[in-house]
């Protein structure tokens, strides 16, 4: 339902209705707040910010960036809208931004605008005299929410009772610190879209099969690509006794999928990828590997979001892009790439509605809260839980550098 406070006449350049009602969602008290235990956390937004329009925003976040100088860094995902990217200093993917918070940044405050998981990624990595933040403690992440510790822990267990020996915990940056902590203490690892393939390469060397969550695509698909047959990567479901599998072919996989899923990237079909090709011929299609198997193996690339967008760029002028992935990331594409034709697959999808929680109102409070000498929304991980899950990134980065 949008709300009365984003005035029609205020809609910017190339944000749609639909953009609109998500964005009255991001500004609106969240009931996921509570849900997710966020409720202690996240302070209320003062009124005076959410009746501010974009104009005015704009320029009191350059003015209050400008003033915190080189004590500040943000760093954006590439699915954040384009109202917040331009004050980012820094744009990228998941391991992208991961990286650049471990080795380039000595700011004092870290603003990430981004999901929950990542902000949390961005603390574990950082010095404990950096300050990270999330200026929206509800914009999380919902297949990072599939899994948590209880289940993941029980599955593990169970895995061992079943094979004789523990699976090597692979989790996808995409999941909570703790899990992140669990995969640290018990020799797995973290991994990303970009280097899923090196990491199960990892797994695999140390002798034992892996337990991969929670994104099952990810998983699914890297592992199609190193030729394991799908009788191999039998799925994990939840409140499933064995996850609803028989122990004979638990005891026989090489992977073991957790039944988490994007439900931005699960939207895609092979059917829009069949309309796309008949409407443009020569077009291309790439996708993001946590699309469905079936979209991905019809498309022609995929990759991470990173990829998605070095491809796009470095392609010919002229050249025809179908793209499966977050629609903020896709419409940006198309903005820099004005010689080529760049479209979603999904022409209605919605943005990543948590990502897109991070709206400008949030960014400007917590970057006035830090010239009032204040820090809104730090996010912390506490430091047993930090040690454990930075051995995990540490496993993964020292892998892909
Ligand atoms: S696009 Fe999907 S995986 Fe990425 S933050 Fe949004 S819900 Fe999570």
């Amino acid at each position: 339902m949008p709300d009365a406070r984003v005035k029609e006449t205020e809609r910017s350049p190339g944000v749609s209705a639909q953009q609109e009602e998500c964005d009255a969602e991001s500004l609106a008290t969240l009931p996921l707040e509570q849900e997710r235990g966020f409720a202690a956390w996240q302070r209320d937004i003062p009124q005076a910010y959410l009746g501010l329009g974009p104009t005015e925003l704009d320029e009191r976040i350059a003015a209050a960036k400008a003033k915190l100088g080189s004590r500040l860094v943000i760093l954006g995902h590439h699915y954040q809208r384009d109202e917040i990217i331009k004050f980012a200093d820094y744009r990228g993917d998941s391991l992208k931004l991961a990286q650049l918070a471990a080795s380039r940044t000595e700011a004092q405050f870290i603003v990430f605008c981004g999901v929950h998981f990542m902000a949390e990624s961005a603390d574990i990595l950082t010095s404990p005299e950096q300050v990270v933040i999330l200026p929206n403690m509800a914009a999380g992440c919902s297949m990072a929410d599939m899994a948590n510790i209880d289940d993941v822990t029980d599955c593990w267990e169970q895995l061992l009772d079943v094979c004789g020996e523990a699976p090597v915990p692979v989790t996808y940056i995409n999941s909570t610190a703790d899990l992140k902590a669990f995969c640290g203490r018990n020799g797995g690892i973290v991994c990303t879209s970009s280097n899923a393939s090196g990491v199960l390469d990892w797994a695999f060397g140390q002798g034992r099969q892996a337990l991969f969550f929670p994104d099952q695509h990810l998983g699914r698909n890297t592992g199609l690509k190193k030729g394991i047959p799908l009788e191999q990567m039998p799925v994990w479901r939840r409140s499933m006794p064995l996850g609803g599998n028989e122990a004979l072919r638990l005891a026989g996989a090489r992977i073991v999928l957790w039944d988490g899923y994007c439900s931005v990237h699960q939207r895609f079909t092979v059917q829009q990828i069949e309309q796309a090709r008949r409407r443009y011929s020569g077009i291309k299609v790439i996708v993001h590997p946590e699309c469905r198997m079936e979209v991905v193996q019809a498309a022609d690339l995929d990759g991470s979001t990173e990829f998605i967008a070095r491809t796009i760029t470095g392609s010919p002028a002229g050249s025809q892009w179908a793209v499966g992935t977050e629609v903020n990331l896709v419409h940006r594409l198309a903005t820099e790439n004005p010689d080529k034709l760049v479209f979603c697959l999904d022409p209605v999808v919605c943005p990543c509605s948590t990502m897109y929680r991070i709206h400008p109102a949030y960014l400007l409070w917590v970057l006035d809260g830090l010239l009032e000498g204040k820090v809104i929304n730090r996010v912390q991980v506490d430091r047993e839980t930090a040690v454990w899950a930075k051995v995990a990134l540490d496993r993964m980065l020292s892998i892909t550098k």
